[in-house]
């Protein structure tokens, strides 16, 4: 597969993306390494879910500049997700 020849995504960049991959600006290989990291890491599947949930319940993408705070608590949430 082509994707294994691309530069890792960690966990914390696909955080970055998120927004972007949902609203489809993310560059063709951008998105190949998001694909890829998700079907390797439970985590990251069960942060872009709640990033759907969060997108259902809000009826739109969240902020996009999230505060330094929201972006603090996103962040910790998902480390605590990860040592699930
Ligand atoms: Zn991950």
């Amino acid at each position: 597969m082509i994707v294994t020849d691309l530069p890792e995504l960690p966990c914390r960049e696909l955080v970055e993306l998120v927004t972007d991959y949902l609203e489809d600006r993310l560059s063709p290989i951008d998105r190949a390494r998001f694909e890829a990291h998700l079907t390797e890491c439970e985590a990251c599947r069960t942060y872009l879910e709640q990033f759907r949930e969060t997108i259902r319940v809000l009826g739109r993408l969240p902020e996009e500049s999230l505060s330094p705070e929201a972006r603090e608590a996103l962040l910790t949430a998902f480390r605590g997700w990860s040592r699930l």
